[in-house]
This record gives structure tokens, sequence and C-alpha cells, in this order.
């Protein structure tokens, strides 16, 4: 595991830390028993003891979130929440205008005036159901903010191009997408294109295991197209009929947990994050902390930049108030006093400066013999 220092690892394997220390000394490094182990070193030391070690993926422990057992969540206060749908496929296949198409559909619908600037996330409502977007700014992306245990997404829509067919990324994607175990819908965009080819694309799908309903499989295939408009009906139907079969809930009344899916820093109002709320409603006033960064939110933007007093379930928008920007994926979450926001913070950020030291101080005995 991360986070494990030399004494730790020694206590775990029954070892005293001076064992591991000497053990280590032996295979050129010098350690003493407060230092952090990397993942390397204790896979060493495992073969080393003789032991089966198993690691945990490095980045999962960056979970600042708590993760309670299912049974010690309090749930009286549940609602049902809207859907955070994120968008994958292969660059070009066109996430960003069927997100777009989607979106500008609302704006004709009356509901909103003229946006101009980009925006990573939305949310729209189709007959009375809201469902959050997110476009991914590229697979990675989404895999980090999943690694870190912020499972954000609750439907993934699998984007192909009709003429295009199965490409790398979306064979990445399919990997990223089958490993979140959220549903599935692939939508085959591009239909409108004369050499549009929805078999070819169902083909190429099946021999990645993905094999559609009416081929027999279970995978709803839906074609689309960004640029007419044809489809999009028949999938936000999808995505509603999916969300309603996830059952997804969560408190309203709780404080805020949201993701960090954006950040950055803007001149005049220092660090933005774009988040999703995951559980709570996040107020402007909220104790907050994200990352290794604290602060109270001084405003809220809403999906369409307007000031809003509060974000609630499964919305995103903008937080104006941390002292400095968080890691993409992170957990922003309320606290219940500035005081306890605040130590939060500084204890993950001391822990992370004590890591990098005792990587940076660790010496191997070829740059001892050379010191010699
Ligand atoms: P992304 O990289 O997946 O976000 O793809 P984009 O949304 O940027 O689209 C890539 C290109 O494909 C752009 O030139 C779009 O205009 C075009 N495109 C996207 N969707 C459609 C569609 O449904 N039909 C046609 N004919 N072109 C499309
Ligand atoms: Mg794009």
């Amino acid at each position: 595991p991360e986070d494990c220092r030399v004494y730790e690892f020694a206590e775990k394997i029954g070892k005293t830390a001076g064992d591991v220390i000497g053990k280590l000394f032996m295979l050129g490094m010098m350690v003493t028993k407060n230092d952090f182990l990397g993942n390397d070193e204790i896979e060493i030391l495992g073969e080393e003891y003789n032991i089966e070690i198993t690691i945990k993926d490095e980045l999962e422990d960056v979970n600042y979130v708590e993760d309670y057992a299912e049974d010690e969540i309090d749930k009286t206060n549940y609602v049902s929440r809207p859907p955070v749908v994120t968008i994958m496929g292969h660059v070009d296949h066109g996430k960003t205008s069927l997100l777009d198409k989607i979106r500008s559909s609302r704006v004709a619908a009356g509901e909103a005036g003229g946006i101009t600037q980009h925006i990573s996330a939305y949310t729209v409502n189709k007959n009375g159901n809201d469902i959050t977007f997110v476009d991914t700014p590229g697979h990675e992306a989404f895999t980090s903010m999943r690694v870190r245990g912020a499972s954000v997404t609750d439907i993934i829509i699998l984007v192909v191009a009709a003429d295009d067919g199965v490409k790398p990324q979306t064979i990445e994607s399919i990997k990223a997408a089958k490993a979140s175990g959220a549903p599935i819908i692939v939508a085959v965009n591009k239909i409108d294109k004369e050499t549009a080819n929805m078999d070819m694309v169902k083909a190429g799908m099946a021999e990645h295991e993905m094999s559609p309903v009416d081929w027999g499989g279970d995978v709803e295939f839906i074609g689309v197209s960004a640029l007419t408009g044809e489809g999009i009906e028949e999938l936000l139907e999808n995505i509603i009929i999916q969300s309603e079969l996830l059952e997804l809930e969560a408190d309203p009344t709780a404080l805020a947990k949201a993701t960090v899916i954006e950040a950055l820093q803007v001149k005049g109002k220092g660090a933005v994050a774009t988040v999703i709320v995951q559980n709570g409603t996040l107020k402007v006033g909220d104790n907050i902390v994200a990352d290794t960064t604290f602060g109270r939110v001084k405003a809220l933007l809403d999906d369409q930049g307007k000031a809003v007093k509060e974000l609630g379930l499964s919305r995103t928008g903008q937080v104006v108030g941390l002292g400095d920007v968080p890691i993409t994926g992170s957990a922003l979450v309320a606290q219940k006093s500035a005081s306890e926001a605040k130590e939060i913070a500084t204890t993950r950020a001391e822990h992370s400066r004590a890591k990098e030291l005792s990587a940076s101080t660790k010496v191997s005995l070829d740059e001892m013999a050379a010191l010699i």
C-alpha cells in the first residue's frame, strides 16, 4: 500500500524496523524507519521475505473520501438523483458535437440564453427527468477520476462513428468503461453520412464483447447524428430507462461531497473548480476541503455560468473560494467548521511533503560510495 512507512511495513509483516532497514541496506537502499516505502521497494521486500504482498493501485489510496460500509449509511433522507453520464470514444467520432447538439436542443427549448463558453458538464431535462452529461477530456482523466474512488459516472455513452468503426481509443474506452462497472450505451454517430455502416460498427464492437441486443447480446446500440439531431431523443430515452434501473439515490441534506472534474486559476477569482455534486447540497458559505487545499465557498456558478446559492444532487458547476487548485478527480467535501477543513488539508499537505522528502533523502549505495 501507499503511505506505508518502514516501521509500519515491518509491523505488518511481523519483523522489526531494524530488520527491514538492514534488508533494504543489503539491497542498496538507505532508509530510516520513518521513510515511506515505494511500491517497488515493497515488492522487492516481499520477494526477499518470501511473503505474498498485494499492492493496491497507487492512486487508489489517494481517495480522500471516507468509504462507509453500506449498512453504516443513514438513508432516511435519501431521494432519487439524476444520472451522471460520461461520453467516451475515439477522437473525432463526435463526442463534443453530440453534447453540443443535446445542449442546444435545450437552448432551443427556451431554457437557457446564449451559452458561449465551453462547458464540459451540464444538466439537461428530458420530459421531467434531469440528466447530467460530462464530456471527458480524455479517457485518462476518466480513469484517474475512477481510480481516485470518485466513481462519478453512472452511465457511459460510448460514441463510435458509423463511417469509421472501432478504433484504438474505442477499444481503450471499452476497457475503461467495463472496468468502471457502469452500464454502457453505444451511440453510433454520423449516421447521416453516406458511408455510414451500422453493421460494420456492430461487428467491430462484437469482437470486443460488446454484442448488440438485436444480435442476441446485451448492449444497446443507437444510431445518432450530432449533425441532424436524428436519434438523440431515443438516446436520451435509453439513458432515462437505464438510470431508472440503477435506482440512483443520495441525501440532499448531508454535508456536500462533490468530485472535481476540472480546476484552474482564474485571474481575479483565484482557484476555480468545476465539480459534480455526488451527495448533499453544496452551498455558498460552506467550509470546504479538496485534496490539500481548503477554503470557503465564496461563489457558485451553475452549468450556464449563472451565480447560484447552491448546487444540488448530480448538479455541476464552478466553485470559487479554494485557496489553491485541487487535482482533477479529488473529492471536494464540505466540513462542519473552517478549522476542520483547514486541519484536513494541512494534514494532507504535510503528509505529501513528508513523502516527497523521504523520496529525496533515500540514498543508494552507489551514491554513498561516490560520497566516500
Ligand atoms: P470528438 O473529438 O469526439 O469530440 O469529435 P467532434 O465532436 O469534435 O467531431 C469531430 C468532427 O466530426 C467534426 O468535424 C464534426 O463536425 C464532425 N461530426 C461530428 N458528429 C457528426 C455527425 O453526426 N455527422 C457528421 N456528418 N459529422 C459529424
Ligand atoms: Mg471533443
